[in-house]
């Protein structure tokens, strides 16, 4: 199928509300330009620093870039200037050089806090309880040039459908817990990024509002 029909085809799945990365991580920047060109598609995912910068330099500059993959210290440089949403954000660290560098540019840089909710040990993220303490020492109060966003997560490969939704369940749970305690008057804080492609149904009926599509659109890697 063409690019822009298996984009077709997923959005058209897709309730309004629910808002669509599409993640060109390997994929050449022909096919990104397919899809904005085409479908009028502008909100993009990559995983490396390095490719995302290769591609951003080459591609319209409205596209919203979305940094979806473990973020490096030492690259946050690269993106600052320009991501418009860094969905990853898994430690305390990468948060305060995250704000670091949008200081230095001069940008306040919108964040996803991403939680670990996935059996599998590889699978990067926060605990519910390290997101408490960073909250409740005052040490997030600090980081000026960060807009905390919402949460992120990526379900467990398994084709169990249970355990895929149990896992959704806790991280929309995490969301609200955060939203309670410390954002109830901050609509800003409403993201909650879940589901790839073979997990975006169960992630929608439990109360996904952001999607990650990558070989659903642009075809395996
Ligand atoms: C690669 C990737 C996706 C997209 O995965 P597909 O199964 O190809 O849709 C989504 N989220 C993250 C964090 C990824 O690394």
């Amino acid at each position: 199928m063409k690019i822009i029909d298996s984009f077709k085809a997923i959005k058209s799945s897709v309730p309004e509300r629910v808002g669509i990365v599409a993640v060109s991580k390997t994929k050449p920047a022909t096919m990104i330009e397919e899809l904005y060109f085409d479908a009028g598609h502008k909100v993009f995912g990559e995983n490396k620093a390095q490719e995302l910068d290769a591609k951003h330099a080459i591609l319209p500059a409205d596209i919203e870039w979305h940094f979806i993959g473990h973020l490096q210290s030492n690259k946050i440089k690269y993106i600052a200037p320009y991501i418009s949403l860094i969905q990853s954000v898994d430690s305390f660290k990468l948060l305060t050089e995250i704000n670091k560098e949008a200081l230095k540019c001069d940008r306040i840089i919108p964040c996803l806090f991403q939680f670990h909710i996935a059996t599998e040990e590889t699978k990067y993220g926060f605990s519910i309880g390290e997101v408490y303490r960073m909250f409740d020492d005052g040490r997030l109060d600090e980081l000026s040039n960060i807009s905390v966003r919402g949460v992120m997560g990526m379900a467990s490969l398994t084709s169990d459908e249970r355990q895929i939704r149990s896992e959704f369940k806790t991280l929309f749970n995490n969301y609200n817990l955060l939203k309670n305690k410390y954002f109830l008057h901050k609509p800003e804080f409403h993201e909650i990024s879940m589901g790839m492609t073979d997990d975006y149904q169960i992630a929608i009926e439990e109360g996904s509002t952001l999607i990650r599509i990558g070989s659903g659109i642009f075809g395996e890697r």
